[in-house]
């Protein structure tokens, strides 16, 4: 039985797509040109920019008034209640399930937001466990948050596969751990010389039918 280590956004759900979503609405809410979503997108940086950050940059940007607590919630709430679990995404999981393969999320992020999407979205109903960095201390790529979530599953690390997006935090991440690794292209180019991924793939369901074939 091993451990299918999956990463949360632009792998098992579309934060961009939610987040695309919520930013066009809100732009026309204040009445900004929507083509200003590839700035907004930007700035959001695949929700690496500190959300605090985010904010205060519409706020300048439009010259809002809006608190920036409330804008802050906001950007959390917008993205929550846009993202949806794809029904192949989950249909793969259940494959991978029966399979043998014991699925855990490991995230990079905050707790309130990446609890809520996956409850919200019911894909705690397909996965073993999560593992999200701010409570866990640690974060991707340090093998420590790997480890971590073996010990959560209670499964050895050894023979483990990661699944993400992120050359650096999914990819690197494995390769520092030692773990065969599959990559989320996302039309992007492999370019660091460090490491490699050991697959490379379109989407989260030729990621896991991958793992599957060996
Ligand atoms: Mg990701």
């Amino acid at each position: 039985m091993p451990l299918l280590l999956l990463d949360l956004d632009n792998t098992l759900l579309d934060r961009t797509g939610a987040f695309r979503a919520w930013g066009e609405r809100f732009l026309d809410s204040v009445g900004a040109p929507g083509t200003d979503i590839e700035w907004l997108l930007s700035v959001d940086a695949d929700g690496l920019t500190d959300r605090w950050d985010v904010a205060d940059a519409i706020r300048d940007r439009y010259g809002l008034r809006i608190p920036s607590i409330d804008l802050v919630d906001e950007l959390h709430d917008g993205v929550v209640a846009n993202t949806r679990l794809d029904p192949l995404v989950a249909c793969a999981l259940r494959i991978a399930d029966d399979a043998g393969w014991v699925p855990v999320v490991v995230s990079n992020g905050a707790v309130r937001q990446q609890d809520a999407m996956i409850r919200r979205t019911g894909l705690d109903r397909y996965v073993a466990d999560w593992v999200i960095s701010e409570e866990a201390g640690v974060s991707k790529p340090s093998p420590r948050i790997f480890a971590l979530a073996a010990q959560r599953a209670r499964m050895p690390l050894r023979g483990a596969w990661v699944v993400g997006d992120s050359p650096e935090a999914d990819i690197g991440g494995a390769a520092a751990v030692g773990l065969p690794s599959v990559w989320l292209h996302r039309g992007r180019t492999w370019s660091d010389s460090r490491f490699a991924p050991t697959r490379t793939v379109d989407g989260l369901i030729a990621a896991v039918a991958t793992v599957l074939a060996g």
